[in-house]
């Protein structure tokens, strides 16, 4: 993956990389490809699809927030590093955790992490309602989540390792707004309130990502997350 491609895709959305940015997206291109022949990571492939489907959409969040301010992040199932390290790249100064709950994917991301020279960026092992209930609970300003679950499931897993007055957004395709409306309950009953929706920011020509951001209002109750894969099997 050409630097100059990588710098131009970003300049068209307002990102400016410096050369050491692009050269770690470069990088990170070719360790995915090598990686992806012996363990199963992304089906996107195409130099130009991952550029604008994997990298640059990850920082469409960034249409939506202000990143400066953001001092640590979580990325709950974060497969092989989206948007979590698209989001480090671009913003080295943000403390991120990535978390997965399968540990080959963990096994790329540390590599990843030692080849880009990320400081301050952990990837961690484990199911989000385990390591929701470690020192890792209501410990980060912001959560960011793409492709992992349905919203109500998925506020479960994030909302309790956000601090009180941080911000979950989670990634979304084109029912948005559907997917909110089934999740009323559990972002109420988790602590939070729905700050804002985005449904219409166009990532290419065929593809539109909607965000959800949600503030935590409140301290989620210690009975939640319940225990591994019931929020799957029952959403709030
Ligand atoms: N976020 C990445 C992306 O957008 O390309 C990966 C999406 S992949 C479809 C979903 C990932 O979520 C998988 O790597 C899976 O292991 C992880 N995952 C699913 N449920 C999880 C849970 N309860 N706790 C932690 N990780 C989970």
């Amino acid at each position: 993956m050409k630097v100059n491609k990588i710098i131009e895709s970003f300049m068209n959305m307002g990102i400016h990389l410096n050369e050491r940015q692009a050269e770690q997206f470069s990088l990170y291109y070719r360790e995915l490809m090598i990686w992806n022949d012996k363990i199963n990571l992304t089906t996107i492939v195409d130099e130009d699809a991952v550029l604008i489907k994997h990298f640059v959409d990850s920082l469409l969040s960034t249409k939506v927030i202000n990143f400066m301010e953001v001092k640590r992040l979580i990325d709950v199932g974060t497969g092989a590093g989206f948007p979590g390290i698209p989001l480090k790249i671009v913003y080295p100064h943000i403390e991120v955790v990535l978390l997965d709950a399968l540990n080959k994917r963990i096994a790329f991301l540390d590599h990843i992490i030692l080849i880009l020279d990320l400081k301050n960026i952990y990837a961690v092992h484990g199911r989000a309602e385990d390591l929701a209930r470690t020192e890792l609970r209501e410990s980060f300003d912001l959560c960011v989540s793409r492709a992992v679950s349905q919203l109500n499931v998925l506020c479960e897993y994030c909302l309790p390792f956000i601090a009180i007055n941080g911000l979950f957004i989670s990634y979304k395709g084109n029912k948005t707004i559907e997917e909110l409306e089934h999740s009323e309950n559990a972002i109420r009953i988790l602590g939070g309130k729905v700050e804002s929706v985005v449904d219409d920011i166009l990532l290419d020509s065929t593809t539109n990502r909607g965000f959800v951001i949600i503030r935590k209002e409140h301290i989620t109750e210690d009975r939640y997350p319940r225990r591994a894969g019931k929020p799957l099997k029952k959403p709030l």
